[in-house]
């Protein structure tokens, strides 16, 4: 099975959202967002909500643990899919590694990590102005904010290595309209 596989990359803020809206309707692809995920949770009051908030209020990372069994039970809901989009994992190395084992199983990989560049400044800007319409607790707090980017830094920001350790990494200029980024992105997942 070929299956087009792609991690959307970026801090918190750099559109990661929006453009995968753009690579599901050209690649017709399965966007997974593992934020999104925990959010239809929290609004359902399930447990995996209630724990995923506990964290996600605060702008820090759901255990590793918890996220891995979570995606992998997304990921395995889907019959033949042409591939899939995840956007916002994974976010730590362990769950790099967790992905690349199961896509495996699945015999499939990782095709491109796409990593869009947005500096901290402009993030700020645009998770305020998020705010004001996503109702996301964790946007209308700049404390939460500046916790996100920082764990962002210190967590996440590392997963690049390991795709580049692998050729798969391609950073993407995260300013500009949402038309140009979406062509930037198309332009490295067709060269590929
Ligand atoms: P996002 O919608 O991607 O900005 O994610 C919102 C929040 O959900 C994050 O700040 C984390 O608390 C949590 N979260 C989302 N994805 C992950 C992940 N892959 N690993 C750990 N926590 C996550």
């Amino acid at each position: 099975m070929t299956m087009l596989n792609i991690v959307l990359f970026g801090p918190p803020g750099s559109g990661k959202g929006t453009q995968s809206e753009r690579l599901v309707s050209k690649y017709g692809l399965i966007h997974l967002s593992t934020g999104d995920v925990f959010r239809a949770n929290i609004k359902g009051e399930t447990e995996l909500g209630l724990l995923a908030k506990s964290y996600m209020d605060k702008g820090q990372l759901v255990p590793d643990e918890v996220t891995i069994n979570m995606l992998r039970s997304e990921v395995m809901k889907h019959q033949e899919p042409k591939g899939f989009i995840f956007d916002g994992f994974p976010r730590t190395n362990p769950q790099a590694q967790a992905l690349d084992e199961f896509l495996k199983e699945l015999n499939t990989g990782i095709k491109l990590m796409l990593a869009l560049e947005v500096e901290e400044s402009e993030l700020k800007e645009r998770l305020k102005k998020r705010a004001e319409v996503s109702g996301r607790a964790d946007d209308a707090n700049p404390e939460v904010i500046a916790n996100r980017i920082r764990v962002y830094n210190a967590e996440t920001a590392p997963v690049k290595e390991y795709y580049a350790a692998q050729n798969k990494l391609i950073s993407i200029d995260g300013i500009g309209s949402i038309d140009e980024i979406s062509q930037r992105l198309f332009e490295a997942i067709d060269a590929h």
